[in-house]
């Protein structure tokens, strides 16, 4: 690493040179920055909002789950057999299911030996429980907090290998340069990264220049008002997009009911216990009142449904007629379309509660589980004493109080794309990994994010080494463009002709996305948001906010994210994609999903041929945006004799482009 002074318009910046730049300190970047070393690539640095920012570290579940390989008694699995799982959900390419399933074991025996106490019976084994999507045993977890303990113990080995972290960081730019390719021997030319731009904790710019770029920045969520991903985690999709990165499936998002004070996923227990669902005025107190009753047939169809939720958390389009998925629409027509909140009363049960009523499987659970007790608190007591001491470390008492919820976005199955190295498919050098990588498709087994993650950077640090390790920058094309981004940044930062509130801001493209990107879309919101989107993003690439320089700059890149993602919903909806993954999309024409809901409340139904295809998206640099919908790659069959594959393996063959 080397650090040189730029003097550009008066000011002197830090720019800094290093081989492989790591954005982004969640479990996927750690990870990264850690295999880079065990390959061999030693000057790496981690830059990042801090060590204690993002997802993974701020965020867990009711049993936060890793989805891997089965490592536990008879259960036969095979890479292939697990790609199969992977590859079923739909659009999502063969070749990185297969890489995702072949790495899985490697990636979670690497968190294992580096303390993760994932549970394991007294011969060794890693037993596992069936997730969602899930057709064998699977998944693990080590309670609430599994991708918190994942990152705790990389960090404790990036700090052991000596690996440079810089807190405080918040990158504004991705730098890229157009390369002529006819000096390696092709035609055309390509792009790819140099390095980024960022402020430090006191606003000074900062450049970096470097022939590698681990963008780990996590998933997008900055871009809903309703959100459970952790407050301070906003991502940085919109960096990558606007240096033109392609995206895929960028549609494709998992949303579910969650508690909002404290941002937390009511799933398993808070659920099985069948809480009281009330919602009241928009004060938050009078008008209290029982709001699903009416739209059921029984009070027992009612609170089975509710059972139902705790393991099928996520909205999901195909149980929204006759399913538990209409639960979180009650929930979004209460929030939403009548401005009231909603809230899950543990004290009390429903009105006219009766275990008698509820269906076999949710009596025989709460048989089994000895919790035939009196209120939903006691059940709760009864089978996870945890999940009510969670809310009490964060303020909220469920023995006192109603915990208020909402439909909530939790995480991107798409995101950039990616080649079978994690490589931006048309950025050269720029390796997005972990929820930023667009690998997954329509639906993916709980816990995929997690492996996912980690696989991107043992794939990331393996190409890099074997194929990235020299100094290829053009340092005399590439000053000047580092210099030309640094000067128009600090135009940028004084730009104070055009004021813009930075929260106001943030405010309008949330609510937007909330509001027509969602799990709940139509056509005729989203054209209508599509061009307010854009001109918000006109407005706020104009001006700053003179008090948060960094949250106005921040901004311009989650605005012009969001115009991204709500013309790709768009094109996918003009399409014919119809009602899939956890979103539905609501025609006059299409099927009614209730007897009890008003006309409104008719689906397109999903057109499954498109999930053998995958959703591209990019930008150019004008903004205009681009969607087309390719044949996905199939799940490859590679032959797998060993002295020939040994011989390729050698020689370096597997890292051809
Ligand atoms: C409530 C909830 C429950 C979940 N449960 C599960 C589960 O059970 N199983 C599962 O597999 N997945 C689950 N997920 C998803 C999973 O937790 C995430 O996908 C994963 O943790 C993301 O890891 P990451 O390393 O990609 O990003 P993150 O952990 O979000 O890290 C991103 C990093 O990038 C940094 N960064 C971002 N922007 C910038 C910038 N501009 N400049 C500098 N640094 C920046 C951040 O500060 C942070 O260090 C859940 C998610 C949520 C919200």
């Amino acid at each position: 690493m080397q650090e040189q002074a730029l003097t550009i318009a008066d000011k002197t910046i830090s720019l800094t040179r290093v081989h492989t730049l790591v954005i982004g300190s969640g479990a996927a970047g750690l990870n990264a920055a850690v295999q880079l070393r065990v390959n061999g690539v030693e000057d790496v640095l981690i830059i990042s909002e801090g060590l204690d920012k993002g997802t993974s570290i701020n965020t867990g579940s009711d049993k936060q789950t890793y989805y891997k390989l089965s490592l536990c008694g008879r259960d036969a699995d095979a890479p292939e057999m697990l790609a199969e799982t992977y590859f079923a959900g739909g659009s999502m390419h063969g070749d990185l299911a297969l890489v995702e399933a072949s790495l899985s074991a490697r990636a979670f025996i690497h968190l294992v030996n580096l303390g993760v106490p994932f549970p394991r019976d007294a011969y060794g084994q890693f037993v596992g429980y069936k997730t969602d999507h899930d057709p064998r045993q699977r998944a693990t977890s080590i309670g609430p907090y599994t991708s918190r303990e994942m990152c705790r113990a990389l960090i404790r080995r990036v700090r052991e290998l000596n690996i440079p972290v810089r807190e405080g960081r918040n990158v504004v730019q991705l730098l890229t340069l157009d390369q002529d390719l006819s000096g390696f021997g092709k035609p055309g030319r390509s792009r790819r990264v140099i390095g980024a731009l960022a402020l430090d904790a006191a606003e000074n710019p900062e450049a970096y220049l470097a022939e590698n770029v681990i963008f780990a920045v996590g998933g997008p969520g900055g871009l809903y008002k309703t959100s459970v991903y952790p407050e301070v985690h906003t991502g940085a999709i919109g960096l990558a997009l606007l240096a033109g990165a392609k995206a895929q499936s960028l549609p494709e998002s998992q949303y579910g009911l969650a508690s909002i004070k404290f941002r937390w996923n009511v799933s398993g227990t808070y659920m099985q216990v069948i809480p009281r669902f009330i919602s009241t005025a928009a004060d938050g107190a009078s008008d209290a009142r029982e709001f699903m009753p009416a739209y059921f047939n029984s009070i027992g169809e009612m609170n089975s449904m509710v059972f139902l939720k705790g393991y099928q958390w996520p909205f999901d389009s195909r149980k929204v007629i006759g399913g538990s998925s209409i639960v979180d629409i009650l929930v979004y027509i209460e929030t939403v379309l009548k401005g009231r909140r909603v809230f899950l009363d543990f004290r009390e049960n429903p009105a006219g509660f009766s275990f008698e009523a509820l269906s076999d499987e949710a009596r025989t659970y709460l048989t089994r589980s000895e919790a035939l007790l009196e209120t939903p608190i006691a059940r709760l007591q009864k089978m996870n004493p945890g999940a009510i001491q969670l809310y009490l470390d964060h303020g909220i008492d469920l023995t006192q109080e109603p915990l208020e919820i909402a439909v909530c976005a939790q995480h991107n199955n798409g995101g950039l794309a990616g080649n079978l190295w994690w490589e931006s498919v048309n950025i050269k050098h720029l390796f997005p990994i972990g929820e930023v990588n667009g690998s997954h498709g329509v639906y993916r087994p709980g816990g995929s994010a997690l492996n996912a993650g980690q696989v991107g950077g043992f794939r990331a640090a393996e190409y890099i080494a074997n194929r990235y390790r020299g100094w290829t920058v053009d340092e005399p094309t590439a000053l000047p463009v580092v210099k030309q981004a640094v000067g128009d940044l600090l135009a940028s930062l004084t730009q104070t002709t055009a004021t813009v509130d930075w929260q106001a801001e943030r405010l309008e493209l949330q609510t937007r996305m909330s509001r027509a990107g969602a799990h709940i879309r139509s056509l005729a919101e989203l054209r209508r948001a599509v061009p307010e989107a854009w001109a918000q993003y006109r407005r706020v690439a104009q001006g700053m906010d003179p008090a948060n320089l960094t949250e106005s700059l921040r901004n311009r890149h989650l605005c012009f994210a969001h115009a991204v993602y709500l013309e790709a919903l768009l094109f996918a909806l003009e399409s014919g994609v119809g009602s899939r993954g956890s979103a539905i999309v609501v025609d006059p024409a299409g099927v009614p999903i209730h007897e009890k809901l008003g006309d409104t409340w008719r689906i397109i139904p999903e057109d499954e041929t498109f999930r053998e295809q995958v959703l591209e998206t990019v930008a150019a640099s004008d903004g205009a945006v681009t969607s087309a919908w390719v044949p996905r790659r199939p799940l490859p069959h590679p032959d797998s004799w060993f002295e020939t594959a040994w011989a390729r393996f050698r020689e370096g063959e597997i890292y051809a482009d």
